[in-house]
């Protein structure tokens, strides 16, 4: 086994990243595509809006007769072509969204209107926008409105349906074996006796992978042997993309997961990184799976995932994930007493816009995440954090 030396986090990053391949592209149903990585170019076939369009419910007129009473010649639904042009001193009552009538200028709403004696309608404010949103104004045709590598959200999906892309392209689903190892673990189902406990990382593992749109696969808890975890990574190796091994990766006399790696091909890049949980952090990979395995600890996993894993998956998916963050300003000074590794410490906001960490006692307080709301880095060197430095909050309750 080769590499044992401790290099800083943004070495490994780059290590991992470095040796992504990327996956292959399908096509989905519009309703299915939200997270997914699109892998195509989005271009727009129609304009947007496609003519000179009213965005209030109100009446269509020439600006220049805004002082006078005005004639209603049609109403104009959205959906519908006015029939008519409009004249000096006419306008037509028209709806949100319909197609502004020749020879109009201005829509003045409904709510800055009054009735007049002779059944017309008069403007009752000093001055009006325009309340017109011209042809094009928007998006053109032929216009790149998404690239391949975008990860599709919410509000794109709006942009594909506009566009008529009903299946659109995207990388395929990263597929994630999980595998928790440990003889001391017990699957969370079942009471564990004084000297067990009761596997979580398993279940964290596998909702991390899901939520950002791969496919887990959970395998199960592999013993501390080398025929167990052989066993393990064999059924992991059918049908994965990447294996994920919680524990196991310590220096410990039954830390056996890089061993059974390397005797099964699967070459370990790097195997300790100077981060804070996660020392023990080990990337290997064949031709045919990637592995990491994670340090034991749940918190340890979660976060490795997190800064690590989750940019590795979408890089296979074609997608460069920058993780939401914000700069904020620390409530308090922090030190510690070492900066061999870069520390992922989690925080929460104060009232005033500040940001504090949680009552946090390492990488074993699995409950210490649900009260935080981000986490922020204690860089590589540094021991001190003066009161109101201003750090960046990964967010983590996105
Ligand atoms: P290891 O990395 O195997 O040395 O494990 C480090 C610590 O994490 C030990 O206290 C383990 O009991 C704990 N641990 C390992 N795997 C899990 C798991 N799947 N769920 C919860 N805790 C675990
Ligand atoms: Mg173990």
């Amino acid at each position: 086994m080769a590499p044992t030396t401790m290099i800083p986090f943004d070495k490994a990053f780059d290590i991992a990243l470095g040796a992504v391949r990327r996956l292959g592209t399908e096509q989905v149903e519009l309703a299915q595509a939200r997270n997914r990585i699109l892998a195509q170019e989005v271009r727009a076939d129609i304009y947007m809006p496609p003519y000179d369009m009213a965005m209030v419910d109100g009446y269509a007129c020439r600006r220049a007769d805004l002082g006078s009473e005005l004639k209603v010649v049609e109403t104009i639904a959205a959906g519908y072509e006015p029939e008519r042009a409009i004249g000096p001193a006419e306008c037509a009552n028209i709806m949100t969204g319909a197609m502004l009538p020749e020879g109009a200028d201005c829509v003045f709403m409904v709510e800055h209107s009054a009735p007049t004696d002779s059944g017309g309608v008069r403007f009752t404010e000093e001055d009006t926008s325009d309340n017109i949103l011209p042809l094009g104004k928007n998006i053109a045709e032929g216009d790149l409105l998404l690239s391949p590598g975008h990860r599709i959200l919410e509000s794109d999906i709006a942009v594909l349906a506009s566009m008529g892309y009903v299946r659109p392209e995207v990388y395929k689903r990263a597929r994630v074996a999980v595998i928790a190892t440990g003889d001391e673990l017990v699957e969370p189902g079942i009471k564990p006796s004084p000297v067990q406990i009761r596997s979580s990382n398993g279940a964290q593992l596998c909702a991390q992978v899901e939520a950002m749109g791969c496919i887990a696969s959970y395998i199960g808890i592999a013993r501390d042997t080398e025929e167990s975890l052989e066993a393990c990574l064999k059924s992991a190796i059918d049908g994965s993309d990447l294996a994920l091994f919680s524990g196991g990766v310590s220096m410990g006399e039954f830390d056996l997961v890089p061993g059974v790696l390397e005797k099964n091909g699967i070459k370990i890049q790097f195997d300790r990184v100077a981060v804070q949980p996660g020392k023990p952090t080990t990337f290997a990979y064949s031709d045919d799976l990637f592995c990491f395995g994670l340090p034991g600890n749940p918190v340890s996993t979660y976060v490795i995932f997190e800064i690590l894993v989750k940019s590795f998956l979408f890089a296979m998916m074609g997608h460069t994930y920058r993780p939401p963050q914000v700069r904020m300003r620390l409530a308090h000074a922090m030190t510690r007493k070492s900066g061999e590794r870069e520390a992922w410490i989690p925080v929460v906001t104060t009232s005033d816009g500040r940001v504090e960490r949680v009552d946090y006692h390492g990488s074993a307080h699995i409950n210490a995440l649900s009260h935080a709301e981000g986490l922020i880095v204690f860089p590589l060197g540094t021991t001190e954090l003066a009161e109101g430095a201003e750090v960046a909050m990964r967010l983590i309750r996105t």
